[in-house]
């Protein structure tokens, strides 16, 4: 089997053969995949079909029920691999923003450096700011998330995300739970990431997103790739009857 080091420098995520199961539920069956420094992979596919629980499974979310997914250089499939370590490497933004209510949008953002790379406060909060600079929310750092908009708190939780300086960046839906008038400050802040130079995975809704922003384009379906592409060539000439009949649906 393939090990760390034999991992090529420019794949940032390798994924062999994973399968997952929820007890008798075969949920993943067979997924191969690789994702190149810098590229953007955006996966699509029908409510179900295991998008979500693909992504928890490069950042160990979920244990792994067979195959090899190497992040970052770390095999995720290995016990001894320290999942604190894994998450240093590797943002993740959910639908739900859950950012920490009691604490202020600075305080949110620094809790992690803090907490697992031992940055000092000061650290911690001056690279606070310089990410809600970044997501254009710099005058927002004393606030309590309960008085920001979804938009707003879609984008601490990306700034929240970033605050660990992850070589890898997952998006679970980031758009999906917002009300129509906000989706687009948010996808302008995942593209302004894409084209930074950030590996990303996202998982959307947002078909024009993905043709736009995309390297790459996965269609999940039924717990396996059904097909994958360069996006024009995706939605534009879906090889496959599932594709063409998920796309005619949300296009
Ligand atoms: P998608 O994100 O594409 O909508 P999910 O990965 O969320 O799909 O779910 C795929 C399948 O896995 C569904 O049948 C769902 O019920 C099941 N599933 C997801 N998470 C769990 C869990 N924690 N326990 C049991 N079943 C789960
Ligand atoms: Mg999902």
């Amino acid at each position: 089997m393939s090990t760390v080091t034999e991992q090529s420098s420019n794949v940032k995520i390798q994924v062999k053969d994973l399968h997952k199961s929820f007890g008798s539920n075969n949920v993943l069956k067979g997924i191969d995949m690789d994702v190149r420094e810098g590229e953007v992979v955006c996966v699509i596919g029908p409510s179900g079909s295991g998008k979500s629980t693909l992504l928890r499974c490069l950042n160990k979310l979920e244990d792994i029920t067979s195959g090899q997914v190497i992040v970052d250089g770390f095999d995720v499939t290995d016990p001894k691999v320290d999942i604190n370590e894994v998450r240093r490497h590797v943002g993740m933004v959910f639908q739900h923003f859950n950012l920490f209510p009691h604490m202020t949008v600075a305080e949110n953002i620094m809790l992690a450096p803090v907490e697992l790379k031992k940055m000092s406060k000061s650290q911690a909060r001056e690279r606070a700011l310089e990410l809600l600079e970044r997501v254009g929310l710099r005058d927002k750092a004393n606030a309590r998330p309960a008085s920001l908009s979804g938009g707003q708190k879609q984008r601490v939780a990306i700034a929240r995300a970033l605050a660990m300086a992850p070589g890898i960046m997952l998006f679970d839906e980031a758009t999906s739970a917002l009300d129509p008038e906000m989706v687009g400050e948010v996808l302008q802040v995942i593209k302004e990431l894409a084209d930074s130079g950030m590996t990303m995975v996202l998982v959307t809704h947002e078909m024009g997103f993905a043709r736009e922003v995309g390297d790459r384009v996965i269609f999940m379906a039924d717990g396996v790739v059904c097909e994958q592409g360069d996006p024009e060539q995706l939605f534009g000439n879906p090889q496959q009857e599932r594709t063409q009949d998920f796309l005619s649906k949300v296009l």
